[in-house]
């Protein structure tokens, strides 16, 4: 039990200091502590040691704990939502961080409209062009912008992406660095209000450090702070 605590005050030691070496505020940088596969016994030994946003791929997995955790907990989805599941999610969850198609946009919308809640969602860009994984293809970004910045109930914060899995943490950061040149572009012609608003969810256990200092606004990491997963 007190393992989670320390791991979590070393990922937040490690969390400031990339922030400070790449001259960034340490409080521009959030911890998403992915709790998939565990237990809620370990996300509520996480949320008292004072982590509040968790993330989840599975979501009747995710459903148990959320209904059983304090309120103010935040939650994300950071798995591939099926369209029919994006009721469930939209009633669930604070943040959608996997947003790749416009018809999931529009679900979500919908059923984030008739429970009258405003949900937050990041765009999952497909960075390292991987035709195994989700996300969106950079070149077809705009027009899913264009789309969701019609849809009422959605708040579009950022891009997320998951990249390519590299044996060396440092080849992943050019990556990182597409990411966030993409993410200015978008700005610099309009898309985002605000670049300092912007988030960027990218880095997870192996290479988080790398992340912020490319850039990341919000790191996702599970093993380093819950141990293994089961298989
Ligand atoms: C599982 C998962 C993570 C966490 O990975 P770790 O290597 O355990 O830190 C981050 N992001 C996504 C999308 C995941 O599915």
């Amino acid at each position: 039990m007190i393992v989670i605590k320390e791991n979590l005050a070393i990922i937040q030691d490690c969390i400031a200091s990339a922030a400070r070496r790449a001259g960034r505020d340490p409080a521009s940088v959030s911890l998403v502590a992915v709790s998939k596969k565990k237990s809620l016994s370990a996300v509520l030994e996480a949320a008292s040691a004072g982590q509040n946003i968790f993330g989840e791929n599975y979501l009747q997995d995710a459903k148990e704990k959320i209904l059983a955790c304090p309120e103010k907990l935040s939650w994300h989805f950071i798995g591939h939502v099926q369209s029919n599941k994006a009721k469930a999610v939209a009633e669930l969850f604070d943040m959608v961080e996997t947003v790749d198609r416009l018809k999931l946009a529009r679900a979500l919308d919908k059923h984030a409209r008739n429970c009258d809640r405003i949900l937050s969602v990041l765009l999952q860009v497909n960075i390292g062009r991987d035709p195994k994984k989700s996300g969106v293809m950079p070149e077809d970004i705009e027009p899913l912008l264009t789309g969701i910045s019609e849809f009422t109930n959605l708040r579009l914060k950022g891009f997320m992406t998951i990249t390519p899995f590299m044996a060396n943490p440092e080849d992943v950061r050019p990556f990182f660095r597409r990411l966030r040149r993409l993410a200015e572009d978008f700005q610099e012609r309009g898309f985002f209000a605000d670049l300092d608003q912007v988030q960027l969810s990218m880095g997870m256990s192996a290479d988080f450090e790398i992340a912020i200092e490319e850039g990341a606004t919000l790191v996702r990491v599970g093993t380093a702070l819950f141990g293994p997963r089961p298989v």
